[in-house]
Protein backbone atom coordinates (compact mmCIF):
# COMPACT_ATOMS: atom_id res chain seq x y z
CA UNK A 1 0.00 0.00 0.00
CA UNK A 2 1.08 3.52 -0.79
CA UNK A 3 2.48 5.33 2.32
CA UNK A 4 -0.42 8.05 3.23
CA UNK A 5 3.05 11.00 2.76
CA UNK A 6 3.83 10.44 -1.12
CA UNK A 7 7.07 8.18 -1.08
CA UNK A 8 9.49 10.54 -3.56
CA UNK A 9 11.68 11.18 -0.84
CA UNK A 10 13.91 7.83 0.57
CA UNK A 11 13.28 9.11 3.96
CA UNK A 12 15.83 8.06 6.78
CA UNK A 13 13.57 6.32 10.00
CA UNK A 14 14.23 9.24 12.40
CA UNK A 15 11.68 11.92 13.83
CA UNK A 16 13.09 15.03 15.29
CA UNK A 17 11.33 16.81 18.06
CA UNK A 18 13.00 19.69 18.90
CA UNK A 19 15.62 22.09 17.75
CA UNK A 20 18.50 24.25 20.23
CA UNK A 21 20.66 26.33 18.20
CA UNK A 22 23.00 23.92 16.39
CA UNK A 23 21.41 20.50 17.54
CA UNK A 24 18.56 18.75 17.18
CA UNK A 25 16.66 16.08 19.16
CA UNK A 26 14.60 13.02 18.23
CA UNK A 27 11.60 11.64 19.52
CA UNK A 28 13.95 9.40 21.71
CA UNK A 29 16.11 12.16 23.02
CA UNK A 30 18.72 12.04 21.60
CA UNK A 31 20.91 14.95 20.37
CA UNK A 32 22.23 15.25 16.73
CA UNK A 33 24.67 17.92 15.76
CA UNK A 34 22.85 19.73 12.69
CA UNK A 35 25.50 20.05 9.86
CA UNK A 36 22.09 19.70 7.51
CA UNK A 37 20.52 22.89 8.51
CA UNK A 38 17.29 21.77 7.07
CA UNK A 39 19.29 21.78 3.38
CA UNK A 40 20.49 25.30 4.53
CA UNK A 41 17.60 26.98 5.41
CA UNK A 42 17.78 27.13 9.22
CA UNK A 43 20.49 29.58 8.98
CA UNK A 44 20.70 30.54 12.46
CA UNK A 45 20.02 27.43 13.71
CA UNK A 46 17.02 25.95 15.82
CA UNK A 47 14.34 27.91 18.64
CA UNK A 48 16.72 31.29 17.85
CA UNK A 49 14.88 33.68 20.32
CA UNK A 50 15.09 36.61 18.08
CA UNK A 51 13.17 34.98 15.58
CA UNK A 52 10.21 32.85 18.27
CA UNK A 53 9.55 36.67 19.24
CA UNK A 54 9.35 38.21 15.65
CA UNK A 55 7.12 35.20 14.51
CA UNK A 56 5.35 35.13 18.10
CA UNK A 57 4.55 38.61 18.10
CA UNK A 58 3.45 38.54 14.51
CA UNK A 59 1.34 35.81 15.02
CA UNK A 60 -1.07 37.64 17.77
CA UNK A 61 -1.64 40.36 15.27
CA UNK A 62 -2.23 39.21 11.43
CA UNK A 63 -0.79 36.11 9.58
CA UNK A 64 -2.04 37.01 5.75
CA UNK A 65 -3.86 39.26 3.81
CA UNK A 66 -3.23 39.05 0.55
CA UNK A 67 -0.72 40.78 -2.20
CA UNK A 68 -4.10 43.02 -2.81
CA UNK A 69 -3.04 45.22 -0.08
CA UNK A 70 -0.03 46.46 0.92
CA UNK A 71 2.44 44.24 3.44
CA UNK A 72 4.08 46.70 5.89
CA UNK A 73 6.63 43.99 6.53
CA UNK A 74 6.99 43.15 2.90
CA UNK A 75 7.90 46.81 2.16
CA UNK A 76 9.92 47.09 4.68
CA UNK A 77 12.22 43.39 4.26
CA UNK A 78 11.88 44.86 0.31
CA UNK A 79 13.84 47.75 1.47
CA UNK A 80 17.13 46.44 3.34
CA UNK A 81 17.45 43.82 0.41
CA UNK A 82 17.25 46.37 -1.74
CA UNK A 83 19.92 48.66 0.36
CA UNK A 84 22.01 45.45 0.50
CA UNK A 85 22.32 44.21 -2.69
CA UNK A 86 22.34 45.07 -6.26
CA UNK A 87 18.92 45.12 -6.15
CA UNK A 88 16.47 47.89 -6.83
CA UNK A 89 13.06 45.47 -6.31
CA UNK A 90 11.82 42.22 -4.68
CA UNK A 91 8.88 39.94 -5.30
CA UNK A 92 8.55 37.42 -2.83
CA UNK A 93 7.48 33.56 -3.05
CA UNK A 94 6.94 30.49 -0.79
CA UNK A 95 9.68 28.37 -2.16
CA UNK A 96 12.76 28.58 -4.16
CA UNK A 97 11.88 27.52 -7.34
CA UNK A 98 9.26 29.82 -7.30
CA UNK A 99 11.83 32.53 -7.05
CA UNK A 100 13.80 31.13 -9.90
CA UNK A 101 10.77 30.62 -12.08
CA UNK A 102 9.98 34.74 -11.19
CA UNK A 103 13.57 35.15 -12.41
CA UNK A 104 12.79 33.59 -15.52
CA UNK A 105 10.29 35.42 -16.52
CA UNK A 106 11.68 38.66 -15.60
CA UNK A 107 14.25 37.44 -17.87
CA UNK A 108 12.25 36.72 -20.63
CA UNK A 109 9.43 39.71 -20.18
CA UNK A 110 12.77 42.17 -20.39
CA UNK A 111 13.60 41.16 -23.41
CA UNK A 112 10.42 41.18 -25.11
CA UNK A 113 9.61 44.67 -23.75
CA UNK A 114 12.95 46.22 -24.91
CA UNK A 115 12.56 45.20 -28.43
CA UNK A 116 13.63 41.01 -29.04
CA UNK A 117 10.74 39.11 -28.21
CA UNK A 118 12.75 36.80 -30.47
CA UNK A 119 15.14 36.30 -27.34
CA UNK A 120 13.80 33.66 -24.91
CA UNK A 121 16.00 30.90 -24.07
CA UNK A 122 17.64 30.75 -21.11
CA UNK A 123 21.82 29.09 -21.01
CA UNK A 124 21.85 26.81 -17.71
CA UNK A 125 24.66 24.42 -16.70
CA UNK A 126 24.97 21.28 -16.25
CA UNK A 127 24.69 19.64 -12.90
CA UNK A 128 22.15 22.53 -12.27
CA UNK A 129 19.33 22.46 -9.74
CA UNK A 130 16.41 25.05 -9.50
CA UNK A 131 14.20 22.53 -8.41
CA UNK A 132 11.10 20.76 -9.03
CA UNK A 133 8.60 22.28 -11.26
CA UNK A 134 8.21 21.02 -14.75
CA UNK A 135 9.92 24.21 -16.02
CA UNK A 136 13.02 23.96 -13.21
CA UNK A 137 13.24 20.59 -14.59
CA UNK A 138 13.62 21.22 -18.08
CA UNK A 139 16.29 23.47 -17.18
CA UNK A 140 18.41 20.92 -15.09
CA UNK A 141 17.97 18.24 -17.56
CA UNK A 142 18.89 15.60 -15.16
CA UNK A 143 17.91 12.03 -16.10
CA UNK A 144 16.39 11.26 -12.52
CA UNK A 145 14.32 13.99 -12.22
CA UNK A 146 13.13 14.58 -15.99
CA UNK A 147 12.46 10.72 -16.62
CA UNK A 148 8.60 10.24 -17.51
CA UNK A 149 7.51 13.50 -16.78
CA UNK A 150 8.38 14.78 -20.53
CA UNK A 151 7.69 15.91 -23.06
CA UNK A 152 9.85 18.71 -21.46
CA UNK A 153 9.22 22.35 -21.76
CA UNK A 154 11.64 23.92 -24.97
CA UNK A 155 13.75 27.04 -24.03
CA UNK A 156 16.51 25.65 -21.69
CA UNK A 157 20.10 25.24 -23.65
CA UNK A 158 22.73 23.78 -21.13
CA UNK A 159 26.35 24.29 -21.56
CA UNK A 160 29.29 22.65 -19.56
CA UNK A 161 29.52 24.27 -15.60
CA UNK A 162 32.58 26.74 -15.82
CA UNK A 163 33.24 26.41 -19.56
CA UNK A 164 33.42 29.84 -21.09
CA UNK A 165 33.85 28.49 -24.66
CA UNK A 166 30.98 26.14 -24.80
CA UNK A 167 28.66 28.75 -23.56
CA UNK A 168 29.73 31.39 -25.58
CA UNK A 169 29.01 28.70 -28.86
CA UNK A 170 25.70 28.49 -27.22
CA UNK A 171 24.44 32.00 -27.42
CA UNK A 172 21.96 32.19 -30.67
CA UNK A 173 19.42 35.48 -31.46
CA UNK A 174 17.23 33.67 -29.40
CA UNK A 175 19.30 33.60 -25.96
CA UNK A 176 17.78 36.41 -23.46
CA UNK A 177 20.00 34.71 -20.80
CA UNK A 178 21.79 32.57 -18.50
CA UNK A 179 21.24 30.64 -15.07
CA UNK A 180 24.16 29.76 -12.93
CA UNK A 181 24.26 28.59 -9.14
CA UNK A 182 27.67 30.56 -7.98
CA UNK A 183 28.29 27.19 -6.25
CA UNK A 184 26.32 24.22 -7.31
CA UNK A 185 25.00 23.00 -4.07
CA UNK A 186 22.94 20.07 -5.29
CA UNK A 187 25.16 19.10 -8.19
CA UNK A 188 27.67 18.49 -5.07
CA UNK A 189 29.34 21.50 -4.13
CA UNK A 190 31.26 22.25 -7.37
CA UNK A 191 32.35 26.29 -6.89
CA UNK A 192 32.75 28.55 -9.87
CA UNK A 193 35.82 30.24 -9.95
CA UNK A 194 35.65 34.10 -9.31
CA UNK A 195 36.49 34.86 -12.94
CA UNK A 196 34.13 32.57 -14.13
CA UNK A 197 31.95 34.23 -12.79
CA UNK A 198 33.12 37.91 -14.29
CA UNK A 199 32.93 36.56 -17.61
CA UNK A 200 29.46 35.37 -17.06
CA UNK A 201 28.99 39.36 -16.68
CA UNK A 202 31.19 40.63 -19.67
CA UNK A 203 29.31 37.70 -21.90
CA UNK A 204 26.02 38.81 -20.92
CA UNK A 205 26.98 42.72 -21.28
CA UNK A 206 28.05 41.74 -24.98
CA UNK A 207 25.67 40.23 -26.54
CA UNK A 208 22.33 42.04 -24.47
CA UNK A 209 21.87 39.09 -22.10
CA UNK A 210 20.56 39.28 -18.73
CA UNK A 211 22.70 37.48 -16.15
CA UNK A 212 20.74 35.07 -13.47
CA UNK A 213 21.85 33.85 -10.29
CA UNK A 214 20.70 31.55 -8.45
CA UNK A 215 21.35 31.92 -4.93
CA UNK A 216 19.21 29.78 -3.23
CA UNK A 217 21.59 27.85 -1.60
CA UNK A 218 24.50 29.83 -1.65
CA UNK A 219 22.52 32.98 -0.54
CA UNK A 220 22.20 34.50 2.63
CA UNK A 221 25.35 34.68 4.62
CA UNK A 222 26.39 31.06 3.73
CA UNK A 223 29.54 31.82 1.95
CA UNK A 224 30.54 34.31 4.47
CA UNK A 225 28.83 37.28 2.17
CA UNK A 226 25.19 38.33 2.36
CA UNK A 227 25.46 36.41 -1.48
CA UNK A 228 28.15 34.57 -2.99
CA UNK A 229 28.42 36.53 -5.99
CA UNK A 230 29.80 39.60 -4.12
CA UNK A 231 33.22 37.70 -4.01
CA UNK A 232 33.70 38.60 -7.56
CA UNK A 233 33.03 41.55 -7.38
CA UNK A 234 29.94 41.64 -10.23
CA UNK A 235 26.25 41.76 -9.80
CA UNK A 236 23.24 39.74 -11.68
CA UNK A 237 20.44 41.40 -13.42
CA UNK A 238 18.03 39.04 -11.74
CA UNK A 239 18.59 36.67 -8.51
CA UNK A 240 16.34 34.27 -6.72
CA UNK A 241 16.92 33.55 -2.96
CA UNK A 242 15.29 30.69 -0.86
CA UNK A 243 16.81 28.45 1.80
CA UNK A 244 18.38 30.52 4.94
CA UNK A 245 16.25 33.78 4.14
CA UNK A 246 13.15 32.75 6.62
CA UNK A 247 15.27 31.11 8.87
CA UNK A 248 12.82 27.59 8.44
CA UNK A 249 9.52 30.13 7.59
CA UNK A 250 8.99 29.10 3.80
CA UNK A 251 9.84 32.05 2.11
CA UNK A 252 12.04 33.09 -1.39
CA UNK A 253 12.46 35.97 -3.10
CA UNK A 254 13.33 37.69 -6.94
CA UNK A 255 15.21 40.29 -6.51
CA UNK A 256 16.08 42.30 -9.73
CA UNK A 257 17.52 46.09 -11.47
CA UNK A 258 14.92 48.18 -12.71
CA UNK A 259 16.04 47.45 -15.96
CA UNK A 260 15.37 43.87 -15.73
CA UNK A 261 12.23 44.16 -13.92
CA UNK A 262 11.09 46.84 -16.84
CA UNK A 263 8.02 44.65 -17.91
CA UNK A 264 6.67 43.29 -14.11
CA UNK A 265 3.78 45.08 -13.69
CA UNK A 266 0.60 44.94 -12.47
CA UNK A 267 -1.01 41.44 -13.60
CA UNK A 268 1.89 39.98 -14.76
CA UNK A 269 2.97 37.98 -12.07
CA UNK A 270 1.39 36.84 -8.60
CA UNK A 271 1.54 35.06 -5.49
CA UNK A 272 -1.62 34.66 -3.11
CA UNK A 273 1.01 33.71 -0.45
CA UNK A 274 4.26 35.16 -1.16
CA UNK A 275 5.67 37.76 1.69
CA UNK A 276 2.69 37.24 3.75
CA UNK A 277 2.53 39.25 7.23
CA UNK A 278 4.19 35.72 9.13
CA UNK A 279 6.39 34.95 6.67
CA UNK A 280 7.98 38.30 5.92
CA UNK A 281 8.63 39.16 10.11
CA UNK A 282 9.97 36.07 10.01
CA UNK A 283 12.43 37.08 7.05
CA UNK A 284 13.02 40.48 8.75
CA UNK A 285 13.94 38.94 12.36
CA UNK A 286 16.66 36.95 10.12
CA UNK A 287 18.31 40.06 8.50
CA UNK A 288 18.67 41.52 11.89
CA UNK A 289 20.36 38.63 12.95
CA UNK A 290 22.35 38.92 9.97
CA UNK A 291 22.86 42.19 9.34
CA UNK A 292 23.89 43.40 12.57
CA UNK A 293 28.00 44.13 12.25
CA UNK A 294 30.49 41.28 12.71
CA UNK A 295 28.02 38.69 11.87
CA UNK A 296 29.14 38.02 8.30
CA UNK A 297 32.66 38.56 9.44
CA UNK A 298 32.05 35.67 11.87
CA UNK A 299 30.28 33.19 9.37
CA UNK A 300 33.47 33.82 7.29
CA UNK A 301 35.82 33.59 10.30
CA UNK A 302 34.45 30.31 11.49
CA UNK A 303 34.23 28.61 7.65
CA UNK A 304 37.84 29.20 7.76
CA UNK A 305 38.99 27.56 10.81
CA UNK A 306 36.26 24.51 9.57
CA UNK A 307 37.69 24.56 6.31
CA UNK A 308 41.46 23.96 7.56
CA UNK A 309 40.23 21.20 10.02
CA UNK A 310 38.69 19.33 7.42
CA UNK A 311 41.83 19.62 4.87
CA UNK A 312 43.66 17.98 8.30
CA UNK A 313 40.84 15.79 8.71
CA UNK A 314 41.36 14.62 4.51
CA UNK A 315 45.04 14.35 5.23
CA UNK A 316 44.16 11.79 7.96
CA UNK A 317 42.23 9.92 5.88
CA UNK A 318 43.11 9.94 2.18
CA UNK A 319 41.52 6.39 1.01
CA UNK A 320 38.07 7.67 2.09
CA UNK A 321 38.16 11.69 1.45
CA UNK A 322 39.51 12.73 -2.17
CA UNK A 323 38.49 16.15 -2.01
CA UNK A 324 37.37 18.97 0.23
CA UNK A 325 35.06 21.85 -1.76
CA UNK A 326 33.10 24.63 -0.96
CA UNK A 327 32.76 27.63 -0.02
CA UNK A 328 32.46 29.61 3.41
CA UNK A 329 29.86 27.16 5.11
CA UNK A 330 28.71 25.76 1.75
CA UNK A 331 31.13 23.21 1.89
CA UNK A 332 31.37 19.37 0.34
CA UNK A 333 33.99 16.42 1.24
CA UNK A 334 33.92 14.27 -1.74
CA UNK A 335 34.84 10.34 -0.96
CA UNK A 336 36.39 7.41 -3.08
CA UNK A 337 34.06 5.67 -5.00
CA UNK A 338 34.02 2.62 -3.03
CA UNK A 339 32.55 4.60 -0.56
CA UNK A 340 28.91 5.82 -1.02
CA UNK A 341 27.96 9.07 -0.05
CA UNK A 342 25.10 8.10 1.12
CA UNK A 343 26.28 5.72 3.20
CA UNK A 344 28.57 8.20 5.01
CA UNK A 345 25.82 10.07 5.72
CA UNK A 346 23.64 7.21 7.50
CA UNK A 347 26.99 6.51 9.54
CA UNK A 348 27.03 10.16 10.54
CA UNK A 349 23.92 10.12 11.72
CA UNK A 350 24.37 6.59 13.64
CA UNK A 351 27.08 9.22 15.48
CA UNK A 352 25.17 11.55 15.94
CA UNK A 353 25.46 14.28 13.00
CA UNK A 354 23.46 15.18 10.09
CA UNK A 355 24.30 15.71 6.71
CA UNK A 356 23.35 15.73 3.24
CA UNK A 357 24.44 13.83 0.15
CA UNK A 358 24.79 15.45 -3.13
CA UNK A 359 26.21 14.86 -6.20
CA UNK A 360 29.13 13.69 -6.98
CA UNK A 361 29.60 11.27 -4.16
CA UNK A 362 29.98 14.56 -2.01
CA UNK A 363 28.85 14.61 1.43
CA UNK A 364 27.22 18.00 2.01
CA UNK A 365 28.17 20.06 5.17
CA UNK A 366 25.92 22.74 5.93
CA UNK A 367 26.10 23.65 9.27
CA UNK A 368 24.14 27.03 10.83
CA UNK A 369 25.83 30.14 10.44
CA UNK A 370 25.84 30.53 14.68
CA UNK A 371 28.31 27.85 14.96
CA UNK A 372 31.55 27.96 17.35
CA UNK A 373 34.97 26.23 18.02
CA UNK A 374 33.13 23.79 19.82
CA UNK A 375 30.63 22.43 17.13
CA UNK A 376 33.48 22.37 14.68
CA UNK A 377 35.24 20.18 16.83
CA UNK A 378 32.82 17.93 17.85
CA UNK A 379 32.29 17.50 14.21
CA UNK A 380 35.62 16.65 12.90
CA UNK A 381 35.81 14.33 16.21
CA UNK A 382 32.81 12.10 14.74
CA UNK A 383 33.84 12.73 10.95
CA UNK A 384 37.00 11.26 12.28
CA UNK A 385 35.67 8.31 13.47
CA UNK A 386 33.59 7.19 10.98
CA UNK A 387 36.30 8.33 8.16
CA UNK A 388 38.27 5.23 10.44
CA UNK A 389 35.12 2.92 10.28
CA UNK A 390 34.86 2.90 6.73
CA UNK A 391 38.14 3.17 5.31
CA UNK A 392 40.17 1.41 7.94
C1 LIG B 1 16.90 24.23 -2.99
C2 LIG B 1 17.21 24.87 -4.27
C3 LIG B 1 16.19 25.21 -5.19
C4 LIG B 1 14.75 24.84 -4.98
O1 LIG B 1 14.20 25.37 -3.81
P1 LIG B 1 12.76 24.84 -3.31
O2 LIG B 1 12.46 25.69 -2.12
O3 LIG B 1 12.92 23.40 -2.98
O4 LIG B 1 11.81 25.04 -4.42
C5 LIG B 1 16.56 25.87 -6.34
N1 LIG B 1 17.85 26.19 -6.59
C6 LIG B 1 18.83 25.89 -5.73
C7 LIG B 1 20.24 26.29 -6.05
C8 LIG B 1 18.55 25.22 -4.55
O5 LIG B 1 19.54 24.89 -3.72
Amino acid sequence: MIPVVMPTYARADVVFERGEGPYVFDTTGRRYLDFASGVAVTALGHAHPHLIKAITDQANKIWHTSNLFRVAGQESLARRLVDNTFADTVFFTNSGVEAWECAIKVVRKYQYETGHPERWRIITAGGAFHGRTTTAIAATKQEKMVKGFGPMQDGFDQVAFGNMNELRAAITNETAGISIEPVQGEGGIRAGSLDYLRQLREVCDEYGLLLLFDEIQTGMGRTGKLFAHEWAGVTPDVMAVAKGIGGGFPLGACLATEKAAVGMTAGTHGSTYGGNPLATAAGNAVLDVMLEPGFLEGVDRIARVLWNRLLELAARHPKAIVEVRGAGLLLGLRFAPEIVNGTVVDTLRAHGMLTVAAGDNVVRLLPPLIITETQVDEAIAILDQVCSELAP
